[in-house]
């Protein structure tokens, strides 16, 4: 019966408008002492009445808390809402984007699996897969971003997961989902995509058949450049050893601040709707502006991928990525240095626009060659939209250009 009444909870909320959701899934209707908002439980532990209470809890495995690392009711607010915006069963919730990479990647493969990643996949992720799981024998492929042929032919006895984000960062490739979860499919093997940039509002791989998103939740999710956390959605059966494992290795949150993430939420669509605005407006400004070489953006009908994302994603998001014509790093550090209104810093995805050129920010110690191989270029600029208004940020970017 209990489960029923679940499962009826999470009909309707699925059916419910994205804000509704944002809003409301996962919270309980009438909480503790008739506050409207989640308590925050600052508890490391927690208490049995007597010894009956101990023994009736690990035998009957009672859903009440045991321990601070295992769970906290904060968390499993935060997780439902997640799981709710993805489409999804589950959510794991962890201290940051890169600790749940590395739990899925830890409790799911072993010594001998393979793993084969689209080369525009978040460098950190890649360098966790090739320099630190192979110490413990697991084998890394990288193919070209968007080459599913060279992806397919890769894939062998051994492959275990297939993995993309989705669109890549800073040249805002777009994966067509249903084609990669499709691979997998054929071939039994997993998929990830890591849909930080995509964010729930603009794409659902869960609905096209991938069995895992990531979300680093330190940037749309949480919103507001003030916490890091990062969550894996899928089924709650694939999910159940992440699960398991996160209890062991520790990398949870503090009750703070799954609260500053669930306060976060709940603006995302509105935060959404405005950076997708902004993002499509500067982009257009962008591609207009005699100043300028080239602008990666999928709103728009010259990006290679634009056919993709109009059929896959609602709206294209609040990150710009750009190239000065005829300008070395020297003068295209002075176009970052001249704006105004966006602030100099890595990141994304919060409500304060950020701007920084690849090549000083994340490149700045590789070795040219290398550089090239990735594809950053001296004058490539990347602009995160945040909320302010559009035409405050398009000014600020047209006498940051008139320079
Ligand atoms: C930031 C980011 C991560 C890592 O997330 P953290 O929360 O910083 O650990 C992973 N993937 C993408 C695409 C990111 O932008």
């Amino acid at each position: 019966m209990g489960n029923m009444k679940t499962n009826d909870r999470t009909a309707n909320e699925t059916a419910r408008g994205i804000s509704t959701t944002c809003v409301h899934a996962g919270e309980e209707r009438q909480k503790e002492a008739s506050s409207i908002t989640d308590p925050i439980f600052c508890a490391s532990t927690y208490t049995f009445a007597n010894t009956a209470a101990v023994i009736e809890f690990i035998e009957k495995k009672l859903p009440r808390e045991e321990y601070g690392r295992y769970g906290n009711p904060g968390e499993k607010v935060v997780e439902r809402k997640l799981a709710a915006l993805d489409g999804a069963e589950a959510a794991v919730l962890y201290s940051s984007g890169m600790a749940a990479v590395a739990g899925l990647l830890l409790a799911k493969l072993n010594s001998g699996d393979e793993v084969i990643f689209f080369d525009e996949c978040y460098h950190r992720t890649r360098e966790f897969c090739s320099k630190h799981m192979a110490r413990f024998g697991v084998v890394t492929h990288q193919v070209p971003a968007g080459d599913y042929d060279a992806m397919e032919a890769a894939i062998n006895k051994n492959t275990r997961l297939l993995v993309s984000e989705s669109p890549t960062n800073p040249h805002l490739s777009v994966v067509d989902l249903e084609r990669f979860a499709g691979l997998g499919r054929k071939h039994g093997v997993e998929t990830l995509i890591d849909a930080t940039l995509g964010t729930p509002y603009n794409v659902q791989p869960i609905g096209a058949g991938v069995d895992y998103v990531l979300h680093s939740a330190t940037k749309y999710l949480g919103g507001h450049n003030d916490l890091l956390a990062g969550v894996i959605v899928g089924s709650e059966e694939q999910l159940a050893p992440v699960r398991k494992l996160r209890g062991i290795t520790g990398a949870v949150n503090s009750p703070h601040n799954f609260y500053l993430l669930e306060r976060g939420l709940k603006t995302f669509e509105l935060r959404m709707q405005r950076h997708n605005a902004n993002g499509q407006a500067v982009a257009e400004f962008l591609h207009e502006h005699p100043r300028i070489e080239k602008v990666y953006y999928p709103g728009l009908p010259s990006h290679p991928y634009h056919e993709i994302a109009s059929r896959t994603m609602r709206g294209f998001g609040g990150l710009v990525t750009f190239l000065i014509k005829d300008a070395d790093w020297r003068a295209t550090a002075d176009v970052v240095d001249r704006v105004q209104i966006p602030r100099i810093a890595p990141s994304l995805g919060g409500v304060e626009s950020l701007i920084e050129q690849p090549l000083v920010m994340s490149y700045y110690e590789m070795p040219v060659e290398d550089r090239k191989r990735f594809g950053i270029p001296d004058n490539m600029i990347r602009l995160s939209c945040g909320i302010e208004n559009t035409e405050d940020l398009v000014a600020d970017l047209k006498q940051a250009l008139q320079g």
